[in-house]
């Protein structure tokens, strides 16, 4: 190993907190300091001629290894499949229903409870269309097991895009947009590719309908974009990250940040 390969080794403080690269006796000892896991997930879908598929899964986990940093927690594999319905005739696409992540989710938290105890269990998704399984997942599970848990899909993302966007959200939603490409340009800058970036507003006669009805995202916007990618900028998209972490710890101190 070289002097380089030392200190990256080094300076991967992630390492602590990762299950995938745990051996058992090290899992063992993470959990029984940590009694939280981080389940990150995501998805596998279109976000414009810009950011790859897997985009909401490197947010995802992003965001769990910075929330574990600060509360002390093993971060579980990233789930990169999640609910996508909505682009399912985009090529690319890779869907799992609602119930199947639903039951992804206890299952993790089953398992978990019983192989290592866990006292409080965290799903960060960085895809909004995953919100619904998660909810219900944590409902059914806090009946089953005593397991706190806790569900994020960007919170507070509103209030913050409000504070460091320049470009407004679509419809107040974010999908390849200048928040998703400035997060990208933090986690992933390697992955965006500015050049192709594009400003895509949809306003058609379908975008009413899309909230009412089975009209599909996937049939309003002509670049798979929802607002305005050429606007990321990856200096804002780092104090946005830290926005939605620190909103995080708001919830889990506002519950006593007990297990
Ligand atoms: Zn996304």
């Amino acid at each position: 190993m070289n002097g380089d390969v030392k200190m990256r080794a080094g300076a991967d403080w992630t390492r602590q907190y990762d299950l995938e690269r745990m051996n058992r006796h090290e899992a063992a000892e993470a959990f029984a300091r940590y009694k939280t896991a981080i389940f990150p997930i995501g998805a596998t879908e279109q976000h414009g001629p810009h950011l790859p598929l897997g985009t909401d899964n490197f947010l995802a986990r992003e965001l769990a290894f910075r929330l574990a940093r600060r509360v002390g927690a093993v971060v579980l594999p990233t789930l990169p499949i999640g609910y996508s319905w909505v682009w399912r005739d985009i090529p690319g696409t890779v869907i799992i229903d609602q119930e199947l992540l639903k039951r992804i989710i206890k299952n993790v938290v089953h398992s978990l409870f019983r192989s290592s105890g866990i006292e409080r269990f965290i799903v960060i998704s960085g895809h909004g269309a995953n919100s619904s399984a998660m909810k219900y997942a944590v409902r059914e599970l806090v009946d089953e097991c005593p397991v706190l848990c806790y569900r994020f899909t960007y919170p507070g993302v509103t209030e913050t895009a409000a504070r460091h966007a320049r470009t407004p959200m679509w419809e107040g939603m974010l999908h390849a947009c200048e928040l998703e490409t400035s997060w990208m340009l933090v986690v992933r800058p390697d992955l965006v590719e500015m050049s192709k970036a594009v400003r895509e507003y949809p306003d058609t006669p379908l975008t009413k309908a899309y909230h009412h009805s089975s009209v599909p995202m996937g049939a309003l916007s002509d670049s798979g974009v929802f607002g305005d990618a050429t606007a990321a900028d990856a200096e804002r998209g780092e104090v946005m990250l830290q926005e939605i972490v620190e909103y995080m710890l708001g919830v889990l101190e506002s519950t006593g940040n007990r297990s």
